[in-house]
């Protein structure tokens, strides 16, 4: 499941590899006018991946929950089954496949398909103040869903929403409102450099607090790690229920 921090070490790679190319040949039909133009950009964006080329056209992909982008050299054996691909760019010796992005299109405008989106919490500088101005708009009812949120701060995923609320010790069930600004900048900050130095580190060497700890204990109190669907899009947080609990507040139960 790709976060912001994935597709930018993908597109670190593309650029790498394939930038200044020329398109050999691009699959299926509906990439096929990328064929003779040559590669002038790769560009990350929250979730999404901009491959400019030159005529002004782009080629835009969201990676959501499947997608993925390898490099492979010509005759290179690929790590998943040809069917899965949705878009195939060949070069002289380098072969760029795209397997399994909800979506593929080409685009003439590279900024339309991310104008939405809010500041990407991966760039240098970050633009807080426009995140938290975006985050008291937002209508996000809970921490948790603010986060993810990529209209208000684009890139953080799953895994650094539950990382970042431990982190901190907030509830993820907790209102936005409920926050003050300074703590709301502080979650965001967190969540950005618990991503940031995922840049240049593989992902297999990734040590998560609580994202996929469930049943076992927190590391900071003991307590087992809980799992509970959170939104309309039930998206699982981890969570520690001792460490994470909402600050009481007098009169309430
Ligand atoms: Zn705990």
């Amino acid at each position: 499941m790709p976060e912001g921090d994935t597709i930018w070490r993908t597109a670190a790679a593309l650029r790498r590899r394939i930038a200044g190319k020329v398109v050999m040949d691009a699959r299926p039909a509906v990439i096929a006018r990328l064929k003779g133009r040559r590669v002038e950009a790769v560009e990350p964006n929250g979730k999404h991946l901009l491959m400019r080329f030159e005529g002004g056209i782009a080629l835009h992909s969201h990676m959501r929950m499947t997608g993925s982008w390898h490099v492979y050299r010509r005759g290179e054996r690929w790590r998943l089954p040809e069917w899965r691909a949705t878009a195939v760019l060949s070069f002289d010796d380098t072969v760029a496949v795209c397997f399994a992005a909800p979506v593929m299109e080409l685009v003439r405008d590279a900024q339309a398909p991310v104008a939405h989106l809010g500041p990407d919490i991966l760039v240098d500088p970050f633009d807080l103040d426009a995140v938290i101005d975006r985050a008291r708009h937002s209508e996000a009812p809970t921490l948790g869903e603010l986060l993810l949120e990529q209209r208000v701060c684009a890139g953080i995923g799953n895994i650094y929403k539950c990382e970042a609320l431990w982190a901190l010790r907030l509830d993820a069930w907790m209102a936005p409102s409920e926050l003050d600004d300074a703590r709301l900048r502080a979650l965001y900050l967190t969540a950005r450099d618990l991503m940031r130095p995922n840049l240049v580190r593989p992902i297999a060497r990734q040590r998560h607090a609580v994202h996929g700890r469930g049943g076992r204990p927190c590391r900071r109190c003991g307590t087992p790690i809980r799992i509970r669907a959170q939104g309309h899009q039930a998206r699982l947080t981890y969570f520690c229920p001792r460490c994470q609990r909402k600050p009481a507040v007098v009169g309430e139960d």
